[in-house]
């Protein structure tokens, strides 16, 4: 990586609802059955011969041939057999998946914090950093920061990325400007994607952080293979990746801000300029007031792990508070299953650190709020990656544009 002389080809991809040209040359995907092949294992992860042809439509004759040419030119590998696909008696059946094409960068901007990875294409994590970030007031300063910050941690590895994905908390357009950014208020403006470009000499492939943590589940967790779920991230903010039907919901806006739902009439004024917001009810800012009004210690920096510690050893308001975040947190969460019938919902961020205990809460809050007639309850789940979550989640935006794959 130099700072100065940045190789040729760097661009910026915004992953967008515009269909994507991905970096495989078109002789290299080949022929629609080819790219039908990628898809489906994109969709349902590693499958066998007889499987991929069903889920790809592509006959099982013509199967054969195209997997062949995808394991020649390194597009595609065999697992050992078990791995993927569904049992059968006889000759098991070695399932094919996605071959290593090289590191992955990984880039997650936080507030007050980037994130900085070294991912393989198989989910492996190399390298993995948090980097603080000083006291900003303009978004020049924001990127200076950050550049600053990946070339510490991704300098000494001396690895050619073949991509970074850039994950960040924020509505960007469809070169990768930054146009909004409701939890950093210096985002706005910032050049970080086309700076990271320059500074790494490759493409860098920009997504919204909560979408980005869902492509990971998809690619790398407990998602794989699964049509409709969403990653729900609850932390300073709230933001939902939401994959219904395999497809991320982007909208025309590009904007997945259920943080923003409105859950309370006559609420509290929120960041975005509305009242009563999901957010201001259910993220860590709510936590630490409501933690000062029941007279909890170091209300300013309550965290779930603390709030449930709290609770376990006996502290009634603890418990009390406990329970009223589980149930705050639990209104989007049936707004969101009543509208769009998410069957499973993983929960990130440091909510992820409440335990089993509020889990439970957060679970029977849901089921009495969710209309009886449909007979149904969403699965709630915390995420069991969470300190690896966030790169695996940029490095995911970045296979997905890399191999060309719709998701
Ligand atoms: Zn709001």
């Amino acid at each position: 990586m130099t700072a100065t002389a940045p190789r040729p080809g760097p661009r910026v991809v915004a992953l967008g609802p515009r269909p994507e040209t991905g970096l495989l040359s078109t002789t290299a995907v080949g022929s629609t059955n080819r790219a039908r092949v990628l898809q489906a294992l994109a969709d349902h992860g590693p499958l066998s011969r007889a499987d991929l042809a069903r889920h790809s439509g592509v006959t099982r004759a013509s199967i054969g041939g195209v997997a062949a040419g995808l394991l020649t030119e390194g597009v595609l590998h065999e697992l050992e057999s078990g791995t993927g696909g569904s049992r059968r008696i006889g000759k098991p059946s070695r399932p094919l998946w996605f071959a290593d094409r090289g590191p992955l960068g990984a880039v997650v901007l936080q507030p007050g914090v980037v994130e900085v990875g070294v991912v393989a294409s198989d989910g492996r994590v190399s390298v993995r950093e948090s980097v603080a970030l000083p006291p900003v007031r303009s978004a020049a300063e924001l990127d200076a920061a950050a550049v600053d910050a990946v070339r510490t941690v991704l300098g000494p590895t001396r690895q050619p990325l073949i991509a970074v994905g850039l994950a960040l908390p924020g509505f960007f357009g469809p070169d990768g400007e930054i146009l909004v950014s409701t939890t950093i208020d210096t985002l706005p403006g910032s050049r970080l994607p086309a700076l990271l470009a320059a500074a790494t000499g490759t493409t860098v492939v920009l997504e919204d952080d909560a979408r980005a943590l869902a492509l990971g589940q998809r690619w790398f967790g407990q998602a794989r293979g699964v049509r409709d779920f969403a990653a729900l991230q609850i932390g300073a903010g709230i933001g939902a990746g939401i994959m219904l039907d395999g497809r991320l919901l982007r909208g025309p806006l590009v904007a997945s801000e259920v943080g923003h739902m409105t859950v309370d009439h006559d609420g509290e004024l929120c960041r975005c300029g509305q009242r009563g917001c999901w957010e201001t009810l259910a993220s860590s800012r709510w936590l630490h007031r409501r933690s000062e009004q029941a007279g909890l210690p170091e209300p300013e920096t309550m965290t779930p792990r603390r709030l449930t510690e709290l609770a376990d050893t006996g502290d009634p308001a603890a418990a009390e508070v406990l329970d009223d975040y589980a149930g705050h947190v639990a209104l989007g969460i049936v707004n969101l299953f009543h509208v769009l019938s998410i069957p499973l919902f993983i929960l990130h961020g440091p909510i992820v650190e409440a335990g089993p205990r509020f889990l439970d809460r957060l679970r029977e809050h849901v089921a009495a709020r969710t209309m009886s007639a449909l007979n149904a309850l969403p699965t709630i789940t915390m995420d069991e990656n969470a300190t690896r979550s966030g790169v695996l989640g940029a490095a995911a935006a970045a296979i997905t544009h890399q191999l060309g794959v719709s998701l």
